[in-house]
């Protein structure tokens, strides 16, 4: 590669797309799909193929530390050596008057995983405060805990390569066409050469990912466990479950089958609103299956039995064998991109580094002595919405927010703004001047952006890259590790010396030695030379782990898998005549999360220039509202103003908005999350953003 020529992945989610970062002749930056990347071969989508106006756009860009001296008080800009004396300061301060759980950190999964590591490591380590959580627990903490629960441990079992090898597919709560387009153009392409594979579509919307459905179950929200379980109920009926399998290397299938023949297939198609015909279908299509992949993303995991679909889907793969052989698993899709690093340095209030389990004092105290602080503590930190809770009671005193916008993404966003005016002190450290939460920082930290930094990020299927350098950040913005690292000087703290990032991943590595999710043997060398490198990785020139668990044996206490028996009942915020029907929402395909980045590509913004409620035709006749019609959403929490557009792609008593409007980019009332809740998941604490109760009235 020439050296005005770099290897980069993009940034946005985690499917993990290689690009060619180059200058034209004229100095402006261009990005290509990487031809060479084992993911995507070259292709891009349309937010990968815009990577290069987020480079070179620097127009809403944050260069300078901005302090207020007092609340009430303007920012104004200072020097980076202020800053982080204040910062110091006042965490010094609190941490004295209050403790260490007085303070927490609020990132993100585009956080690269050496800024990741070392945030762990000043939380937990040395600040002595687990509360260090992520906005990745608000898209996977309940695939983390299903995986955990059935399988041993947090792990993607499969590979994209597994792909190409399935013949079936059980997507659910996902619309990857939009939202892992790269992946989705794989299936689709497949499906091409092999049309009688079979593609199982479960969602309350017909999503664009329907189109190459063989079976959509527009399933009722809320009822995926009932759903999963009648699947499982006609495959033990029919015999087509794979009993060796389940001797061999599993637990759990007797109480199973108990739990499943409960119900019948006349009462859960009732419950589900999907046909006896399509579950029986659905059944046929595993049952023929060679390969068999289940996919699914948020749909699942941002609701109030999160953990318990997990469970539900996996117990599919693991009562028919499909797990450990090509073409077969479950496949959490990842919706950041580097969720999975933050996981696997523990980036989490509920983690522990390297997969180490916090609860675990001999894995406590090994992190302890690799770090050389006495101990590691062992009371799990405050999770996303509990900072929230302990801001707003006043039980936290002050926040730092990293790579991401609580007031966009965070549910209950009226909760979340008063939580933040509450807080004593909350640091922003961000790349864009304009996001919503900066009026609501006493401190404002000037980060650098994608490709301003080098460091690393892992996909959806344990793929870890290399980030080239690319670009410099403007101003005196720099990389979040760099801020990092000056502030643990400025606490004091030793163990923050390093001569470059290559070390800081260097230690990360050292400290997964011995685990299953080893990289020991890996640097910065060996990822520049190879490109990629999936885990573990123990030693130089190990053949690639394509797919975990082929010889039968789990993560699990006697290596065998759980197949958990779950309610079928959550606690969904229940409608009522006032609040009749639910919202959920999601993504559009041309944007990402809160808009800081895409938000600013005319090209990505013309696809979906503004907010949206999706309504069946029968929903808005009820209430008199025609097609753009405005339309007042209310729920318990607030309201939203948006357009209305009238469509039968949504089931009759369920309502769509996008995610991604806040303040910044529309009115007051546009935000979507004034509408979700509080609730979370009771085992992973990721919050429901697929089941609200809300009424829609013209406006
Ligand atoms: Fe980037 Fe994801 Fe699109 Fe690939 S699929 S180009 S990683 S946004």
């Amino acid at each position: 590669m020439k050296p005005d020529r770099f290897k980069s992945t993009c940034s946005y989610c985690g499917v993990g797309c290689g690009v060619v970062v180059s200058r034209d002749s004229k100095g402006k930056i261009k990005v290509e799909g990487d031809a060479t990347h084992p993911v995507n071969q070259g292709m891009l989508c349309s937010k990968g193929m815009n990577l290069h106006y987020v480079v070179e756009d620097k127009s809403d860009r944050l260069t300078s530390p901005q302090m207020r001296w007092g609340k009430g008080h303007d920012l104004v800009d200072t020097d980076w050596d202020t800053a982080l004396d204040r910062a110091a300061a006042v965490f010094k301060s609190l941490i004295e008057k209050y403790g260490p759980n007085s303070v927490g950190f609020y990132v993100s999964g585009q956080c690269l995983t050496e800024e990741y590591y070392l945030i762990n490591k000043l939380a937990k380590g040395f600040i002595k405060t687990n509360n260090i959580d992520t906005n990745s627990r608000l898209c996977m903490s309940s695939a983390v805990m299903g995986y955990q629960l059935t399988l041993g441990e947090d792990v993607v079992p499969v590979s994209y390569e597994d792909i190409e090898l399935a013949d079936c597919f059980l997507v659910t709560g996902a619309n990857p066409a939009w939202c892992h387009p790269i992946i989705w153009r794989r299936v689709e392409k497949h499906k091409e050469l092999n049309p009688d594979i079979k593609v199982i579509v479960v969602d309350p919307r017909k999503t664009q990912t329907c189109q190459l459905a063989d079976l959509h179950l527009q399933i009722i929200p809320g009822t995926d466990v009932i759903l999963y379980h009648a699947i499982g109920r006609c495959l033990i009926e029919r015999g087509a479950v794979d009993i060796g399998f389940i001797n061999g290397h599993t637990d759990g299938f007797e109480a199973y089958k108990q739990e499943v023949m409960k119900t019948s297939l006349e009462d859960a198609s009732e419950l589900c609103g999907v046909k006896i015909t399509d579950i029986q279908l659905a059944a046929t299509y595993i049952e023929d299956a060679k390969g068999f992949l289940t996919m699914w993303a948020m749909g699942l995991n941002q609701s109030a039995d999160g953990v318990d679909k997990n469970l539900a889907l996996i117990d599919l793969n693991l009562i028919t064998g499909h797990i450990g052989k090509p073409g077969s698993g479950p496949f959490s899709l990842t919706g950041q991109p580097n969720a999975m690093g933050g996981r696997e340095v523990g980036g989490m209030a509920t983690m522990l580094s390297s997969h180490r389990k916090l609860a675990d004092p001999k894995h406590r105290q090994e992190v302890a002595a690799y770090w050389g602080v006495d101990h590691v503590p062992s009371e799990p930190g405050l999770t996303a919405t509990q900072m929230i809770e302990a801001l707003e009671s006043g039980k936290m005193k002050a926040v730092w927010v990293i790579c991401t916008n609580p007031l966009v993404s965070l549910p209950d966003s009226n909760r979340v703004e008063n939580a933040l005016k509450n807080a004593k002190f909350v640091i922003v450290q961000d790349i864009s001047s304009k996001a919503s939460v900066i009026p609501y920082a006493d401190l404002v930290l000037p980060a650098a952006g994608w490709s301003e930094k080098e460091g690393t990020m892992t996909n959806s299927e344990r793929r870890i890259s290399y980030l080239n350098k690319i670009a410099d950040a403007p101003g005196m913005a720099l990389p979040d590790a760099e801020i990092i690292l000056r502030f643990a000087k400025k606490m004091g703290y030793n163990g923050f010396e390093y001569d470059s990032m290559g070390d800081v991943f260097r230690e990360h590595c050292q400290l997964t030695k011995g685990t299953n999710i080893d990289i020991s043997g890996l640097d910065y060398d060996i990822l520049k030379t190879k490109g990629t490198v999936q885990w573990p990785y123990v030693s130089e020139g190990q053949s690639p782990v394509k797919r975990l668990f082929e010889d039968g044996k789990f993560y699990t206490p006697n290596q065998k898998a759980q197949i958990k028996v779950c309610a079928s009942k959550a606690s969904n915020e229940p409608v009522s005549p006032d609040f009749p029907l639910i919202l959920t929402t999601g993504r559009i395909r041309d944007q990402w999360h809160t808009m800081t980045r895409t938000g600013k590509v005319n090209k990505l913004n013309q696809h979906i220039p503004k907010p949206y409620l999706e309504i069946h035709p029968i929903d808005a006749e009820a209430r008199g509202v025609k097609e753009n019609d405005t339309v007042i959403v209310q729920g318990h929490r607030g309201k939203v103003k948006v357009p209305a557009k009238i469509t039968t792609d949504i089931r009759q008593g369920v309502v769509f908005l996008p995610m991604h409007w806040g303040k910044t980019f529309g009115s007051d009332f546009s935000r979507t999350n004034n509408l979700t809740g509080n609730t979370i998941d009771p085992i992973s604490k990721q919050p429901d953003f697929k089941y609200s109760a809300v009424q829609v009235d013209k406006f």
